[in-house]
């Protein structure tokens, strides 16, 4: 199944209301942090409070990526197009994620002219966002492609996985903020959300394949980013 997804105007007042909320909640989430770990600091080993504690602080450090997440997502930064080696956009992507020793990564350059006008900081956020999902989509390892592609008009860039695959019926609400099918505490379901902003930021787009049906064929997912070259 091949779909270019469509534009979501709720995105933009979801981004207005959880800008909102996030910038709320990071100073109190900052204390909370702060002397949970003083009183951590404090506690014996032994201290039967010591357990609770900790659990307090962990829970507060997840609230704060959270909060980050959101951060992330409704920033409306102004795009700044500089001129960008794609290849060494990609291979700092790939460099900015854990990969782990089953997973073979490699990078395909087919580009005839390697370079492209975009916001490098952005551009880096989408690619790391998409790595890290295609890693995840491949508990039992796998292989992971960025193919370079590009034509007089756009550039492509190609994150192919061998992973677990989408369901059919999920794959229109993987855009929408906090859509996620991970464990509780895994995962926000901000990355694709505030991917899907950057690159629009860009007039750009973004493609899912993927098949989730092992009798229908062979599993696995690519997302295209396709940018215009000349924003
Ligand atoms: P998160 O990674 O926090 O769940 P994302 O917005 O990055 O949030 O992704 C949303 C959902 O899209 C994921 O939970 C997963 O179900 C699905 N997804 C994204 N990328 C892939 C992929 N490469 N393979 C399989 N599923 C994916
Ligand atoms: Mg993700």
């Amino acid at each position: 199944m091949q779909q270019a997804l469509k534009q979501n105007e709720k995105l933009a007042h979801m981004g207005q209301l959880s800008a909102g909320i996030a910038h709320e909640l990071n100073n109190p989430l900052g204390v909370l942090i702060m002397y949970s770990n003083i009183l951590l600091d404090e506690c014996s080993t032994d201290d039967p409070n010591r357990q609770d504690l900790e659990l307090i602080a962990t829970q507060a450090e997840r609230c704060k990526k959270i909060v980050g997440g959101l951060l992330n997502f409704a920033r409306k930064n102004q795009v700044r197009f500089d001129e960008v080696d794609l290849e060494k956009l990609v291979d700092d992507s790939l460099n900015s994620v854990v990969i782990p020793a089953s997973i073979a990564a490699r990078v395909v350059n087919k580009a005839e002219n390697s370079k492209a006008l975009l916001d490098y900081d952005q551009m880096m956020q989408v690619l790391t966002n998409l790595n890290k999902n295609a890693i995840e989509a491949m508990p039992q390892g796998g292989t992971l492609e960025i193919v370079i592609e590009d034509t007089p008009e756009v550039v492509i860039f190609r994150i192919k996985d061998s992973g677990m695959g989408i369901e059919r019926e999920n794959v229109e609400k993987l855009f929408t903020p906090f859509f996620t099918t991970k464990a509780l505490g895994k995962g926000t379901g901000l990355g694709l959300a505030t991917s899907y902003g950057i690159v629009k930021m860009h007039k750009g787009k973004i493609e899912v394949k993927s098949n989730a049906d092992k009798e229908k064929g062979p599993t696995g997912t690519t997302f295209s980013v396709i940018l215009p070259r000349k924003p």
